[in-house]
């Protein structure tokens, strides 16, 4: 007959049992135990302690040593959140970020707390940062297994981007997005500075998405929050980058917001393409000339009252637009050379 190790549940003391009996009583304490139990109770106990070493193991360098442990108690449950997270760092550290990934979108997906993850996540870069490694190489290997797992989620184009998880947002009640933005989150960690900025443009695209979706529930989600602080990420980058209605684009203009008056009062609304054409006129081209910003000087000093003006019957509106309209034919004729794209009126 063969025994197992078991632990009496209410004594504690050590038992050899028969698995195949259903009860049998403690040497100990005389009681009645459910072998089953008695025997669940010893291998809890046994992945406890073998977690106290793994932790052990990691805290003091001993990654593989950490490995072994963490592998007998997933032997054990394929589904253990700490060795999960431990094996994933011992892992990382001994320079195989892309099988720690593995691990880690396994934590998350077992509900494990994301938070956790991200700490693990944030050791394992920083301990690459410190060791000076070449972060890119490895940054782009987790980025490759991340676009093969989920290919629409790298997708270079924002508009299409923006068509797909739309679609499957409303399929999947928002489901997709979530994934999406964990997966750049990971990609994020283990790609080097210089190169996330496509990356988080990506995120934010996502998150603005998840922001228009009022009613899904995000289990306490916040994608204005995330979204806040990824365009921080990216103003410290890039400060003129602004995400548009639909596309990502740069900011129409810097600075402070300054109306063109005119425009706005010709086309009765200040997002009208032709003052957008108008604001990327003066801010991509007078601004950068002195004659330039000397004529936007006297355009703001004047034109407040002309708009006003304007504004007053629909035949000056109306009058207005058209020189506008031949305004902007001017301009990309004669001015515009380089940016020329810039300057067209997209219908
Ligand atoms: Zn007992």
């Amino acid at each position: 007959m063969e025994f197992k190790p078991a632990k009496c549940p209410n004594c504690g003391g050590e038992l050899q049992v028969p698995p195949e009996k259903k009860i049998v009583k403690c040497m100990y304490c005389g009681s009645d135990i459910v072998v089953q139990k008695a025997i669940d109770e010893m291998a809890e106990e046994n992945m406890a302690s073998q977690m106290d070493l793994a932790n052990t193991a990691i805290k003091s360098g001993n990654f593989k040593e950490a490995i072994e442990f963490c592998n007998k108690v997933l032997e054990r449950d394929s589904r253990h959140i700490q060795a999960l997270i431990i094996k994933g760092l011992a892992v990382g550290f001994l320079d195989k970020p892309k099988e720690s990934l593995n691990y880690f979108i396994k934590v998350i997906k077992l509900g494990g707390d994301p938070q956790l993850v991200e700490e693990a996540q944030n050791m394992i870069a920083s301990d690459y940062n410190n060791k000076g490694k070449k972060l890119l190489l490895r940054g782009r290997n987790s980025y490759k297994r991340l676009e093969q797992e989920a290919p629409s989620t790298f997708e270079e184009d924002p508009d299409r981007l923006r068509i797909k998880y739309r679609k499957d947002a409303e399929e999947t009640a928002g489901n997709d997005f979530l994934n999406a933005n964990d997966y750049f989150k990971y990609a994020l960690v283990f790609i080097s500075d210089d190169n996330k900025l496509p990356i988080l443009k990506n995120r934010c695209e996502v998150l603005k998405e998840m922001k228009n979706f009022k009613y899904i529930k995000w289990k306490g989600f916040d994608p204005e929050e995330e979204l806040e602080e990824v365009l921080n990420m990216i103003h410290k980058e890039e400060p003129d980058y602004e995400i548009g209605e639909g596309t990502v684009r740069k900011k129409a203009f810097s600075g402070e917001w300054m109306p063109c008056f005119i425009a706005t009062a010709a086309y009765n609304n200040p997002f009208a393409s032709e003052v957008n054409i108008l604001r990327r006129y003066r801010d991509c081209y007078l601004k950068k000339k002195k004659l330039g910003r000397w004529l936007i000087g006297k355009y703001y000093k004047y034109s407040s009252p002309l708009a006003n003006w304007i504004s007053k019957t629909e035949r000056r509106r109306l009058a207005m637009r058209l020189i506008i309209v031949s305004f902007i034919k001017f301009i990309n004729k004669y001015l515009v050379t380089k940016d020329e794209n810039e300057f067209k009126i997209d219908s």
